[in-house]
């Protein structure tokens, strides 16, 4: 499953398809709505519970469901009620439905988890989903009476993480939550998400036991390697090679099948050809198997066939509760001594170390051991994704956050499954370990015909870089850049700012260095007069110490080491480069020996990061390799830069108040999905009056807007609101309406409203159905807010200068949703043009807080309706006193909407 099926299941996993979860002892179940056929399972289920679990649900003996009971349960499809169960091998375990009285704004909702699958979150997980499907059709909240001695349900009701209150009356506990999406629900879903994948995890990277399917006596086989490797890494337990054909494997006893291996066997990793996987899976399954690794290639990468048999692949794994990485990967490595596995075919194995890896390229990923193995750089742990059926770089993530060996994750990645889930977890995440990637080829993320300003200003590259920039990964271009920039933030501490000094023996490298520093965004500031005055004092010949620091060709390794350890001390300094050409005088391991030793010298108060250049020489390397700090050292000092930079901007990303999703008031979903009824023209397009409901539902600040069908109705409406007033065409296909003479501004009178329309009517024809009336607004700057959903990353939300130069002016700033506060305010104060709206020369400030405000509810409206999949609020007029949108679009597809976030799944 390349992420399409995992996106494309979880957005109708509320609705009417399946989806896979996580319990929490890492452990697979199904869940689905329940249909008519379901009714025999249903009463099966029901027959099979205990009488205790019964009373608790029903508050009755209630032995056998009325038919009526089945009938309503089973018949799902409307929006008043839902009942999902949750299966495993295509037995019953849980049941869980809501139910809205007619007219009501809250759901009662209960559930029921047969008594062996109790204490494994299913009742959680069941409450999530049902609060997803629920909002989604305009419900608030969820209601449920409660035994005061049904403790798991009450222990539920407090672990979903949504508002509660609770009232009792004798042994009943009455619960009512509000079920809008609350950062306290999202992080207790994460957070219970979290612990069941690592869970799921454990025999995949910790296995105790691993056989290997398809096992080869054939060195050079990938059968044969696979098992050579595993022995030879010192797995902490048994390797159980299985092939029919033979005895032993690499020395190794060989058992014929997986069913006839002895023990029990956590890990499986699978080689055999594409055409036996299927049996081989489900052989694994019955076998009590823990994980698969499935290195066969001839999946999803060979075609649609292909990835039917890893759809299946996956479906047979997880009805078995195994994970499963691949297919079309080569294999998985952990060097923590107690595990000690190399379940990979590579011949180049890395060094025990703090970096976490997981390729998506397994060619690459052959280069990246080799490579990472060259250069000393120490992995804890490395996964090669293959087609990432269902292992994913998210499941990464969450295994690395907890892996205490684990100090820098490292990826490389293709494609994103859920950009939404991966752009939480990295930020959580990266909080603490530093997350490099690198992001190949080009989101061919189904792009539309884009109508809206929105639409043709967003890019799926600036999805990438605004999901990045928002979770604060570090995003190189190259794999070597990956492997420089894990070098400096595996060794080195991060800087504390911006400001480097540049230490070099020669001018022309340190006007490079210096140079290549302000190109990445530091800052080679001038030094001190006390600290030039001690340079000067180290070298009196010295070129210049102004900085860079040039000690001149004749420096030795001793004035390197004075100088080095001065620049570590000075308080001015963030980071420094050392730069070195080897001279005739000098010889390069006396200088690394210098700068080792001035290295391990600095204080550990406020550590500084050390990178160094070592041009026209191979020595060197290891000695700096060999501080206390291993300090790396590449050949051009752009390149040290560039690594540099990158662990700056990290430490600055996470220095800084990420802000909060705020709950906003006067938010109204049930009344915006009814305004969206009937409305939209035949490609989608809601404009004039309607659209503008559409965003006072959601506490948007409109224009008053009237529509009407004729001249003499235009003059009565403008009478009405008082002049000046402003007529704007509508009609079907209407959509940019000044560009056919749609829109006349400033009328003053009936008259000039009924000239002004039937002029308009002629103008444009019979496709004009009528106009809407406004006030005119107060003049004030024109601002475009407006988003486009991407099916990968969600709503991406747009703010630039707007009025009718928008595409002139291209002056914008886009972000991912959820937007916090934070993003919201710097997005208005991060376009060229934003002294315009924060006041300059004398020019009165706008209300920066009502534009932030908007682009809050913007955002959130476009989570909530993600079937509206472009929309512009084109011009939102901010004046001192407040903003007003006057004109809007919004699309409504009639495509399957992109997946909701709020649900769990697997990947
Ligand atoms: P469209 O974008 O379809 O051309 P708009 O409704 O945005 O139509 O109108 C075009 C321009 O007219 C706006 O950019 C704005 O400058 C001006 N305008 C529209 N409505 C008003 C209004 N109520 N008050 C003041 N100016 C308006
Ligand atoms: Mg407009």
């Amino acid at each position: 499953m390349e992420r399409t099926s995992g996106t494309d299941e979880q957005a109708v996993a509320t609705d009417t398809a399946h989806s896979d979860v996580l319990l929490s002892d890492g452990t697979t179940a199904q869940i689905r709505p329940l249909t008519p056929a379901d009714i025999p399972a249903v009463e099966e289920f029901h027959g099979r519970l205990s009488p205790g679990s019964i009373q608790l649900r029903y508050f009755s003996a209630h032995p056998r469901l009325s038919s009526h009971e089945l009938e309503r349960l089973t018949r799902n499809g409307d929006p008043d009620h839902l009942a999902l169960v949750a299966e495993r091998q295509g037995k019953f375990i849980a049941i869980a439905q809501y139910d809205r009285p007619v007219g009501r704004a809250e759901a009662e909702v209960a559930f029921v988890v047969d008594d062996d699958h109790q204490g494994l979150g299913l009742g959680t997980i069941l409450f999530e989903y049902l609060a997803s499907a629920a909002r989604r059709h305009g419900i608030k909240r969820f209601v449920a009476d409660t035994l005061l001695v049904n403790k798991r349900m009450l222990d539920v009701f407090a672990a979903v993480g949504f508002a509660r209150r609770t009232s009792r009356d004798r042994d009943v506990v009455s619960v009512v939550l509000d079920i809008a999406p609350s950062q306290q629900a999202l992080d207790a879903a994460d957070h219970r998400d979290a612990v069941a994948v690592v869970r799921s995890m454990e025999p995949l990277l910790r296995p105790r036991s691993v056989a290997v399917i398809g096992a080869s006596r054939h060195p050079g086989t990938i059968g044969y390697e696979l098992v050579r490797n595993l022995v030879g890494s010192g797995l902490q337990g048994p390797v159980y090679p299985v092939n029919p054909n033979a005895t032993h494997v690499a020395a190794i006893p060989c058992w014929p099948s997986i069913d006839a291996v002895p023990e029990r066997v956590d890990l499986a990793v699978v080689a055999v050809p594409a055409a036996m996987v299927a049996d081989t899976v489900e052989a694994c399954g019955r076998r009590g198997v823990g994980a698969l690794v499935v290195v066969s290639a001839g999946f999803a990468e060979a075609g649609p066939e292909g990835r039917e048999a890893q759809h299946a692949a996956v479906r047979s794994a997880h009805d078995h509760s195994m994970r499963m990485v691949g297919p079309n990967c080569f294999g998985v490595l952990n060097t923590d001594p107690a595990v000690s596995m190399n379940a990979t075919f590579a011949a180049d194995v890395p060094i025990a170390g703090r970096v976490g890896f997981g390729s998506q390229s397994g060619g690459l990923g052959i280069a990246i051991l080799a490579e990472a193995k060259g250069r000393d750089l120490g992995l804890s742990s490395f996964v090669s994704l293959g087609n990432k059926a269902d292992i994913s770089g998210n499941d990464l993530l969450t295994w690395w956050e907890q892996d205490d060996d684990t100090d820098v994750i490292l990826l490389y990645l293709e494609s994103f499954g859920n950009a939404r889930k991966f752009a939480r977890l990295a930020r959580r995440i990266g909080a603490t370990k530093p997350i490099v990637v690198v992001k190949s080829g080009r989101s061919r993320a189904g792009r539309r015909a884009a109508s809206s300003h929105t639409a043709a200003l967003a890019s799926p590259e600036q999805a990438v870089d605004a999901l990045f920039r928002k979770a604060g990964v570090v995003r190189v271009d190259t794999v070597e850049e990956l492997f420089d920039t894990a070098e400096t933030l595996v060794h080195q501490p991060l800087p504390a700012g911006r400001r480097v000094a540049v230490l070099t023996n020669s001018g022309g490298p340190g006007v490079l260095a210096a140079d290549a520093s302000s190109g990445n965004g530091l800052v080679v500031a001038e030094l001190s007069a006390a600290t030039q005055a001690a340079l000067r004092e180290i070298t009196p010949t010295a070129g210049g110490v102004g900085n860079p620091v040039d000690l001149g060709a004749s420096a030795s390794a001793e004035s390197y080491r004075l100088s080095l350890e001065v620049l570590l001390a000075d308080d001015e300094v963030d980071a420094v480069v050392v730069v070195f050409t080897p001279p005739l005088v000098t010889a390069t391991d006396d200088v690394a020996r210098a700068i080792v030793a001035a290295a391990d010298a600095a204080s550990p108060e406020r550590p500084r990061p050390i990178v160094a250049s070592l041009l026209g020489t191979r020595s060197g390397h290891d000695i700096l390799a060999g501080a206390r700090r291993p300090i790396p050292s590449f050949t051009y000092p752009e390149t040290a830069i560039r690594a540099l930079a990158h662990a700056a901007d990290y430490a600055t990303w996470r220095s800084k108040d990420p802000g909060t999703v705020p709950d906003l008031d006067r938010i109204d979903v049930g009344e915006a999905r009814r305004r969206l009824v009937g409305v939209a023209d035949d490609d989608g397009w809601v404009t004039g009056d309607a659209a503008l409901d559409v965003l006072a539902a959601f506490g948007i600040p409109v224009q008053p807007t009237v529509r009407v069908g004729n001249a003499e109705e235009a003059g009565e409406a403008a009478a009405r609101m008082g002049f000046p007033v402003v007529i704007k065409a509508v009609g079907p296909g209407i959509v940019h309406k000044s560009d056919i003479g749609g829109v006349r501004l400033d009328l003053t009178t009936v008259a000039a409203v009924q000239d002004a329309y039937r002029a308009m009517r002629d103008g444009i024809g019979p496709e004009m159905t009528g106009v809407v009336v406004q006030p005119m607004a107060e003049p004030g700057v024109e601002t475009l807010v407006g988003f486009v959903q991407d099916r990968a990353f969600g709503p991406q939300v747009l703010f630039g200068l707007g009025g009718v130069a928008v595409e002139v002016l291209e002056d914008h700033v886009m972000r991912l949703a959820p937007l916090t506060d934070v993003d919201a305010r710097e997005m208005v104060e991060g376009i060229k043009g934003a002294p315009m709206l924060t006041g300059y020369r004398g020019s009165e400030p706008v209300d920066v807080g009502g534009l932030v405000d908007l682009l809050l509810r913007v955002g959130r409206l476009a989570e909530d309706f993600p079937e509206l999949v472009e929309m512009d609020a084109n011009p939102v007029i901010a004046t001192s006193s407040g903003v007003v949108v006057v004109d809007a679009r919004l699309r409504l597809s009639s495509e399957p909407p992109p997946p909701p976030d709020d649900t769990r799944h697997l990947g």
